[in-house]
């Protein structure tokens, strides 16, 4: 992900950005280094994918509404104030993703944040607050389709340190330091437990787990972020594989002994783990009730299953400058 460049695939297109209430080019959308957020991590944001689906030459963006109504719960939690509802939300994303004519995956990355500028001041309820939002061409964050994953000796924060229920931007410095710990010593991502030593989540996903015929996922109380992929997976599992799904509190020693594990969200889709801590998960090969629910997940967020078209929004980019 850290490569990302925000340059349009269609060499005719300046890419834009939503910017202080205006789409500009991306290169005038600069704030001060005086930005309150910069400074304090005083900002709420989202990551949205938009599935490019080349037999239609269509955007398919998913669960825009969803991801727009969780960044509005942490506005109300941050005292962000923002002049959007999550519906004009949504009709600047289509109106900025139709001018910016990508025609790859890409991934949205609205944000709200502390635009004061003002160095020295922790009163929310005093500080002035924006809207931002870009767009960039976005393939596999994991850059890799299995996971060989560690257990973070960092812990997630809980939920009276730092709401975990919403997407902080100052809550993913402990996201970073598991990701950095496990990447650093050769592993692909970090499953985080809470104090009380129970599974939480990845440094950016969820955590499922299959065991006795039964998918399970830790609770919210765990800490656990409630990802839209999640929920995504969660109503899959039971509708269409007609699976019971657990939400619980679930041991690290349950995570070695269980048939699947895979994480899920938006940057993640959903991926297998095929190994913890260097122990083989079932028998070290993506199981089958991962691999059918990625089958069926990859359909629909590209707009490929009528049944869940509803949870797509379509987009046709334009091709030429307006
Ligand atoms: N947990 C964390 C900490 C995350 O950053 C994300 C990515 N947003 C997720 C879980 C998964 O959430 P979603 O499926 O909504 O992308």
């Amino acid at each position: 992900m850290g490569t990302n460049k925000a340059t349009s695939v269609n060499g005719n297109l300046k890419p834009h950005a939503f910017f202080q209430g205006a789409v500009v080019p991306m290169d005038e959308a600069k704030v001060s280094v005086t930005t309150h957020a910069l400074h304090y991590g005083t900002a709420v944001f989202e990551g949205i994918r938009g599935n490019w689906n080349e037999e239609q030459g269509k955007m398919f963006i998913f669960r825009m509404r969803e991801h727009y109504e969780r960044l509005i719960r942490g506005c109300k939690i941050l005292l962000l104030d923002i002049p959007y509802t999550s519906e004009q939300l949504c009709e600047i994303t289509v109106d900025l993703v139709t001018r910016n004519g990508h025609q790859s995956d890409i991934y949205i990355r609205p944000l709200a944040y502390k635009s004061a500028e003002v160095v020295a001041n922790l009163k929310l309820q005093e500080l002035a607050s924006d809207f931002t939002l870009v767009t960039v061409p976005f393939g596999n964050y994991l850059g890799t389709d299995i996971l060989r994953c560690c257990t973070s000796s960092w812990r997630r924060v809980d939920d009276n340190m730092i709401p975990t229920q919403i997407k902080s931007a100052g809550i993913y410095v402990n996201s970073m330091l598991a990701k950095t710990e496990a990447t650093l010593a050769g592993f692909d991502e970090a499953i985080i437990l809470n104090q009380d030593g129970h599974v939480s989540e990845g440094s950016g996903e969820n955590v499922f787990m299959v065991s006795g015929g039964k998918l399970h996922t830790p609770s919210l109380e765990d800490n656990a972020l409630p990802g839209i992929t999640r929920d995504t997976i969660i109503q899959l599992a039971q509708d269409e594989l007609g699976l019971e799904v657990v939400e619980r509190s679930i041991d690290r020693s349950e995570l070695y002994l269980c048939d699947e594990i895979f994480l899920s969200g938006t940057a993640a889709h959903l991926t297998p783990v095929v190994e913890l801590d260097c122990r083989n998960i079932g028998d070290g090969e993506p199981g089958s009730v991962s691999t059918s629910l990625q089958k069926m997940y990859f359909d629909i967020v590209a707009g490929r299953n009528s049944k869940y078209l509803h949870w797509c929004t379509e987009v046709t980019p334009q091709t030429v400058p307006a």
